[in-house]
């Protein structure tokens, strides 16, 4: 592997810093890919080492990110979009991916002034950042979805993420089955959410989405603690809205990390929910079908159901996919967001009033 500052020499070079000495240091706390903060002696940008191992078309991500950047920035010039949009930025020779000994980097446009976060600690922020996707998906709303391409295939079909768990666990490489009984006693008595979402998926539309809308994706003002940009565009694809709802419920609702062992805690706080509905639905409501609507509480289930699904998964398979950083880590998560998705269905029947509220 090269040397940061060799790297740093590089990327400067190719992205036009026109710097003797840049400073390359990590910024945020993505967990996909290596995102750094490039100084050099006139400006700052942002650059990123794509993880190819989740990503094996660098390609096609920049085109979706790009396209969509595009569609924003034609909106904005409109008025019709008020957040930043974060840019690509082109090399001296018009490229927008650099092929470096270490891997594949690209530059973005640094939104200075700016903060991302964990943990959501309010319901203002929670309902800033669900507005702020809200306006995202809305002014997406006349871009047509089939133009981009499925960067990673079956993101979020769960009936794919259920066989892969079914022959992972005839395999049990691992021997790990054993640890994890009551578990997969416990996914596999919810497996028939996967009918209930290929039904529902059938009634309403297909979407551009940006399918990764936790709440780190979100960049806050330092200032005004306002939302100031959506980020992350890497898994933007064609979708569907309850993915986006539902997987801020997931990362929003918690007051503990998705690998908290407090799971006493792990729980679905209900003026975050509130806060959701009312911030993401609020510049959809002209456009949201009902069926949509009606969906969303499906998608808040859905979510943390399968991402505690892979987590399990990943834990029989030896941990190959999500990195660990402790013994049974993924085993852990999975139990987090088990606990997560219980409490949603234990609420129901109120997230089900305070959605029909707005
Ligand atoms: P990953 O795909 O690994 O999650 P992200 O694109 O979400 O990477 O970036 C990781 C973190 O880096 C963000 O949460 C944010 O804190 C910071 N970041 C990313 N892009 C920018 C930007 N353009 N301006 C300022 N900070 C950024
Ligand atoms: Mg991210
Ligand atoms: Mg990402």
């Amino acid at each position: 592997s090269m040397e940061k500052s060799a790297v740093a020499a590089q990327l400067s070079q190719q992205f036009g810093l026109e710097s003797v000495q840049p400073v390359m240091n990590p910024i945020g706390n993505g967990h996909i890919n290596t995102t750094m903060l490039l100084k050099g002696d006139k400006r700052a940008v942002v650059v990123q080492k794509l993880n190819t191992d989740v990503f094996p078309n660098p390609e096609h991500l920049v085109e979706n990110a790009r396209a969509i950047e595009q569609h924003l920035t034609e909106k904005a010039n409109n008025g019709e979009y008020r957040l930043n949009i974060i840019k690509h930025l082109p090399t001296l020779e018009n490229n927008y991916l650099v092929n470096l000994n270490d891997g594949v980097w690209r530059a973005l446009e640094f939104i200075g002034g700016s903060y991302s976060e964990d943990i959501v600690d309010s319901a203002d922020k929670a309902q800033a950042a669900a507005n702020a996707f809200g306006l995202f998906a809305k002014a997406l709303e006349d871009f047509e979805a089939r133009q981009l391409h499925h960067v990673i295939p079956d993101f979020h079909n769960l009936a794919k993420r259920i066989d892969t768990f079914e022959q992972t666990l005839a395999k049990d490489s691992h021997g790990r089955a054993a640890k994890c009984a009551a578990e997969i006693v416990f996914c596999q008595s919810q497996f028939s959410l996967a009918d209930e979402l290929q039904t529902i998926l059938k009634s309403i539309p297909l979407r551009p989405c940006h399918n990764d809308t936790k709440i780190n994706n979100m960049l806050f003002c330092s200032k005004t603690n306002q939302s100031k940009a959506v980020i992350d565009m890497d898994t933007c694809m064609p979708g569907y809205w309850l993915f986006d709802f539902g997987d801020m419920v997931r990362t929003f609702c918690s007051p503990e990390a998705e690998d908290s062992l407090n799971l006493d805690n792990v729980i679905v706080r209900e003026e975050i929910f509130s806060a959701i509905v009312k911030g993401y639905v609020e510049p959809l409501a002209d456009t949201l079908t009902e069926q949509e609507k009606q969906s969303f509480l499906l998608g808040a289930k859905v979510m943390p159901f399968m991402i505690g699904l892979r987590f399990l998964t990943d834990y029989l398979d030896g941990d190959n996919y999500f990195a660990i950083h402790r013994a049974d880590h993924n085993l852990q998560r999975a139990r987090n967001q088990f606990k997560l998705y219980q409490d949603v269905l234990a609420k129901e029947p109120l997230l089900t009033r305070i959605l029909a509220k707005y």
